[in-house]
C-alpha cells in the first residue's frame, strides 16, 4: 500500500502511486454498486454507563464487504462516497438498518437502549435529515427517543443558524444528538451553547493520550480530558470517552465523572446478534 510507505514526496511520482490511483479507480466503480449488490453491513459497539456498569447505548458502525477486497474500512470509503455523491443514498440505508436492529432488541425484551447512527457533515448539510430519520423511524416502528445522531464539530462550524434549526427539528422529533471526536475540529463555545445536543464524545486520541508507557499519568493527557469532561457538565451535556482500551484509562474516567465509555475494552464492534450477549449483565471490570 502507497499509505503505508511513509511520507516521502518523491512516492508521488513512482509506479506505486499508478497502483494505487487503479486501485482507487476499481473501488470506485464497485462502490457505485455496493447498495445495490448488498454489500454493507453494520456492525455495533456497545457504550456502558461508568455508574451501573450496565449497556448504555450502542452505536452502528458500517462495514463494506467488497467480493475481493474483503471488508473495506468506513475512513477508507465514506470519502469516497462523499466526493462520488452516494453518501446519501447509503446513509439513509445505515439509518434504516440500525433503526431496525435497535427495534429488533426491543422486540426480544431486552433492556431498552438507544441506537447511535452516523450522520458525515457532507450528509448532513446535503440531505434533508430530518425526513430520511422520520422515514427510518416510521418503516421500523422505533421510538425517536431511542435514536442518536453522531455529528462532528465541522457540522457546527458552517451555516450555524440553519443547523441549529434542523437541530431543533430533530430534537422536537424526539432524536438525540451527540458530537462524535469532540476536540478535534474547532467547535466555538458559543456555538455549541446554542445548539440543542446531548453529549460530547471525547476523541479516542485524548482517551490515547491518558496513557505513558501503557499507564495513566499525570500529564497534559489527563488535563485536556478532564478539562472536556467539565465543559460537557457546565454545558449540560453528558460526557461519553470512545476508544477506551485499559482498566487504567476507564477508572480515571470514572473518577473525574466522565459518564459513559466506549471501546475494546468493553467489546469490540459485533454482529447484531453477537451484541445481545452484553445486555443486563455488568460489564465494567471490579475497581
Ligand atoms: P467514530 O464514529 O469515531 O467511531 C469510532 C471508531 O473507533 C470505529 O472505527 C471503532 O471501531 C473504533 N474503535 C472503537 N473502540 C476502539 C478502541 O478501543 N480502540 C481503537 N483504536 N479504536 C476503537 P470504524 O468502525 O473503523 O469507523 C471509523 C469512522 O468511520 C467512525 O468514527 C465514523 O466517523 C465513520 N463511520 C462509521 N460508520 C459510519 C456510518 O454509518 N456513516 C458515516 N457517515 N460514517 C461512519
Ligand atoms: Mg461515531
Ligand atoms: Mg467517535
Ligand atoms: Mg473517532
Amino acid at each position: 500500500r502507497a499509505k503505508d510507505l511513509g511520507r516521502n514526496a518523491y512516492q508521488l511520482y513512482t509506479p506505486s502511486m499508478n497502483a494505487r490511483s487503479f486501485e482507487r479507480l476499481a473501488m470506485e466503480s464497485s462502490l457505485r454498486h455496493a447498495l445495490a449488490r448488498g454489500e454493507f453491513t453494520l456492525v455495533y459497539q456497545g457504550k456502558v454507563d461508568l455508574v451501573s456498569g450496565r449497556l448504555s447505548g450502542v452505536e452502528a458502525l458500517v462495514r463494506w464487504r467488497h467480493p475481493e477486497m474483503g471488508l473495506v474500512s468506513p475512513a477508507e470509503f465514506i470519502p469516497l462516497a462523499e466526493n462520488m455523491g452516494l453518501i446519501g443514498d447509503i446513509g439513509a440505508w445505515v439509518l434504516k438498518a440500525a433503526c431496525r436492529q435497535c427495534k429488533s432488541w426491543h422486540d426480544l425484551g431486552l433492556p431498552p437502549v438507544r441506537i447511535a447512527v452516523n450522520v458525515s457533515a457532507l450528509q448532513f448539510r446535503e440531505g434533508d435529515v430530518p425526513a430520511i430519520v422520520a422515514e427510518a423511524l416510521r418503516e421500523s416502528g422505533l421510538p425517536p427517543n431511542y435514536l442518536e445522531l453522531e455529528l462532528t464539530e465541522s457540522v457546527l462550524m458552517q451555516r450555524v443558524d440553519e443547523v441549529a434549526h434542523v437541530l431543533r427539528e430533530l430534537r422536537q422529533m424526539g432524536v438525540h444528538i451527540s458530537i462524535d471526536d469532540f476536540g478535534t475540529g474547532y467547535s466555538s463555545l458559543s456555538y455549541l451553547k446554542r445548539m440543542p445536543i446531548d453529549a460530547l464524545k471525547i476523541d479516542r486520541s485524548f482517551v490515547h493520550d491518558l496513557l505513558e508507557d501503557g499507564h495513566v499519568a499525570d500529564g497534559e493527557g489527563a488535563e485536556i480530558v478532564s478539562t472536556i469532561i467539565n465543559l460537557a457538565h457546565n454545558l449540560r451535556l453528558r460526557a461519553v470517552a470512545e476508544g477506551v482500551e485499559t482498566e487504567e484509562q476507564a477508572d480515571f474516567l470514572r473518577a473525574k465523572g466522565c459518564d459513559e465509555i466506549q471501546g475494546y475494552l468493553i467489546s469490540r464492534p459485533v454482529s447484531g446478534e453477537d451484541l445481545v450477549s452484553l445486555f443486563d449483565r455488568n460489564l465494567l471490570p471490579p475497581s
